[in-house]
């Protein structure tokens, strides 16, 4: 393991703005997100908490233009977006969204291929912070890993006070931290006391869900309209947990056209939530509130699971910080009806 002293971390983002757009936990846009690295605050050093819009917004931006196209004579001209993303190096991202840009590749890279999110990702540097004070209600220890683990990024750095722990774990790691000036093997004082940091900050997690429980009661549950119109009532369709959720990434398409026939096509976030998502051809087929809540937990917990083998939560607990009416996805998942309630209704397809 390497380290380095916070004071000489500054040098080490300089050395990276040569190479990258440097992202780093920032406030400065009023919300707390990941912003390119003005080159002076170095405040968030010390914040070492999740920001609020999770870091898949580098990725899948909440909007972005897909190509422009003009109208001629014998019909229309498309003219591609930059299909090339500039290199970016995402500082400070936590394991729970590093693992969540893990789990919407499966989307994105392996159900089909999205050249705009994939020419992102392939030219990104993730260097992680191991989680020193964990939120209330973070629960990534139930999903089967925790808050120091170094799977899913680049490079993990872990605060021991005046210094960070460096950790390179992929060759693009070791790229990126090669040569850097003031970068120094770690003692084996420092690699304990970087121990002690992750043991404790895992300590601190007390919010739990039993995955294999849960795994058992949702096939009855899905039935059970009583249970889930109890669990919408207080839901206002508002999306926030749907936006700020880090393994969302449902979009909408769009296309802006001046008079003259020219405009371009956008994407933008959707949400499940609203009652205006998924107006297929024929109908909306979530148009009950309880529904569109039921689509959100089973979403997660069952039809990712089904399509790609892993749950598609990170315990990141943002949908229940963030929430106004205090809804609790894990207080739904702990109280899952056991299934001799449930009633008969014609089960939906995953999406
Ligand atoms: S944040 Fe809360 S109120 Fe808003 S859609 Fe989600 S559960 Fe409903
Ligand atoms: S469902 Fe909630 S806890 Fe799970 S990843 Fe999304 S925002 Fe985080």
């Amino acid at each position: 393991m390497k380290k380095i002293k916070k004071q000489s971390v500054r040098g080490l983002l300089e050395k990276w703005q040569k190479d990258f757009s440097v992202f780093v936990p920032s406030k400065a846009s009023g919300s707390s997100q990941m912003a390119v690295w003005d080159g002076q605050d170095l405040a968030f050093l010390d914040r070492n908490r999740n920001t609020v819009v999770p870091p898949k917004a580098n990725f899948l931006p909440n909007i972005e233009k897909m190509f422009g196209f003009r109208k001629e004579e014998d019909g229309y001209v498309l003219e591609p977006a930059d299909e090339d993303a500039p290199r970016q190096l995402i500082f400070g991202i936590h394991p729970c969204d590093a693992r969540a840009i893990a789990i919407i590749d499966m989307v994105f890279r392996d159900a089909y291929e999205d050249k705009y999110y994939l020419s992102r990702r392939q030219n990104t540097v993730l260097v992680g912070m191991a989680c020193a004070a964990p939120y209330d209600n973070c629960f990534c220890t139930s999903l089967g890993f925790g808050p120091a683990d170094a799977t899913d990024v680049d490079i993990m750095l872990t605060d021991i006070g005046d210094s960070f722990v460096i950790e390179e774990i992929t060759d693009r790691g070791k790229e990126a931290v090669a040569g850097a000036k003031d970068v120094v093997e770690a003692t084996p004082a420092d690699e304990k006391k970087a121990g002690e940091v992750k043991a404790s900050a895992r300590a601190m997690l007390s919010k739990e869900i039993d995955t294999d429980e849960i795994a058992k009661r949702l096939p009855a549950a899905f039935d059970d309209k009583s249970f889930w119109e109890e669990i919408a009532a207080k839901c206002v369709s508002c999306g926030i947990c749907t936006f700020l959720c880090p393994t969302c990434y449902c979009f909408d398409i769009n296309d802006e056209m001046l008079k003259d026939g020219s405009g371009a096509r956008y994407r933008n976030w959707d949400c499940c939530s609203f009652a205006v998502y998924t107006r297929m051809p024929a109908e909306n087929p979530r148009e009950e509130k309880w529904r569109r809540v039921r689509q959100k937990v089973y979403h997660k917990y069952s039809f990712y699971p089904e399509l790609f083998g892993i749950i598609g939560c990170t315990g990141c607990g943002r949908c229940i910080r963030q929430c106004p009416v205090n809804w609790d996805i894990t207080e739904t998942l702990n109280n899952l009806p056991a299934g001799s309630a449930a009633r008969t209704e014609e089960k939906q397809k995953p999406s």
